[in-house]
């Protein structure tokens, strides 16, 4: 028997109770008996999302939240800025694109932030961008990007809606949406929600609902005004994924145990460690700079291959993390400590590291990295 880890940065593992939430027998979704479940969880997601906007729950995965975020809000032919660091940017481009929108790109080289200045000149310089799309945790750079300073400049700017992709970066980050002036921000399942995926979740400012009036890209199943019409009465427009809010609910009821600042110093404190851990080994980390507090993305040395470092791990000691996608692949590993994950997680990422590191010919003495993250996990 190998004992399994899943520690990659979505999905991610579901704690027992959440687990155990979802087995409960089926209800009607239209039935009395759903509609408080509903209502808690649209309450859950306010104070999650940190706004007094309700954040309408679509029954797909994260991509979902993203599509709908573009065909309800936005007509053929606008012109819309994305920033692409990364894998996930350049998924905002290709949604963009499918839809007719006509996007200039902010490329960012991977492993670096976009420059919320550069943002701004080029808002000053074409006020006709309808939409700036952004990630808040590119996840396949493990690079957070700086949300605050972004949405500052956007809403400035009247005819201009800050959508952020927020899947990866809820729960590790603390993102105000209403303060900071987030228009549309998404969320996703089986990322820091512990959660198994098919969950996607949109908050959607004032401001965005004005913009909803005149759009008129063609959309069936992710309308989203008809979202809220049902919301407001605990309701979802098709058949809702009744087990999967339960479990919702039953998460959400853990991180308010927590607190919502708990619940993010917790994971600052598993990714500074992961970060120290391995710089004690002598590996660097690919996030050049503002490393993400969701997934720590680890260059490999020289001469190691990450996938193979991926695939060790994952057959010979049953641990799951990430490798790198597209031109990452087979530089970086990546080691999620997101949702529910706390101290032995990290420990236990860093420790199998070492060991397939070892093992694959990385000249290091093992236990060192394990000793640096315990030290800074003992405070
Ligand atoms: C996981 C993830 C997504 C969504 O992926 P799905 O597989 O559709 O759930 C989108 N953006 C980011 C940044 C992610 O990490």
């Amino acid at each position: 028997m190998t004992k399994k880890y899943l520690l990659a940065p979505g999905p991610t593992p579901v704690p027992a109770n959440v687990l155990l939430s979802m087995a409960m027998p089926m209800i009607h979704h239209r039935a009395p008996d759903f509609l408080p479940i509903l209502e808690s969880a649209r309450a859950g997601l306010k104070w999650l999302f940190q706004t007094k906007n309700d954040v309408l729950i679509l029954c797909s995965s994260g991509t979902g939240g993203m599509v709908a975020s573009v065909t309800n809000f936005f007509n053929t032919g606008d012109k819309v800025l994305v920033v692409n660091g990364g894998k996930f940017g350049e998924r905002w481009t290709k949604i963009c694109e499918t839809y007719g929108l006509k996007v200039k790109e902010i490329t960012v080289e991977w492993g670096y932030a976009v420059k919320p200045s550069d943002i701004e000149s080029i808002l000053k310089a074409e006020p006709d961008i309808k939409g700036v799309f952004m990630q808040a945790v590119e996840t396949s750079t493990g690079v957070y990007y700086d949300v605050e300073t972004i949405a500052k400049i956007v809403r400035n700017f009247e005819n201009t809606l800050l959508i952020v992709d927020a899947i990866s970066a809820l729960v590790a980050h603390d993102i105000k949406s209403d303060d900071w002036g987030i228009d549309i921000m998404v969320g996703g399942s089986q990322k820091g929600l512990m959660l198994p995926a098919g969950l996607s979740f949109v908050s959607i400012s004032d401001k965005a609902w004005k913009a909803n009036e005149s759009s008129r890209l063609p959309r069936f199943y992710f309308n989203l005004k008809k979202e809220r019409d049902n919301l407001l009465k605990n309701q979802t427009n098709f058949s809702s994924p009744v087990s999967l809010i339960i479990g919702l609910n039953e998460a959400i009821k853990m991180l308010q145990a927590e607190g919502l600042e708990n619940v993010f110093a917790r994971h600052a404190r598993l990714a500074n460690a992961t970060r120290e851990a391995v710089k004690a080994i002598g590996l660097n980390l690919f996030s050049k700079e503002s490393p993400s507090n969701s997934v720590t993305a680890i260059m490999m040395p020289e001469g190691i291959d990450g996938q193979t470092v991926y695939k060790n791990l994952r057959e010979k000691y049953g641990v799951t993390g990430a490798g790198g996608q597209d031109k990452a692949k087979g530089k970086i590993y990546r080691l999620a400590h997101l949702g529910y994950a706390d101290t032995f997680d990290v420990i236990v990422g860093i420790a199998s590291l070492e060991m397939a590191l070892k093992g694959l010919g990385y000249n290091i003495q093992l236990g060192k990295a394990v000793a640096k993250a315990q030290e800074l996990l003992m405070k």
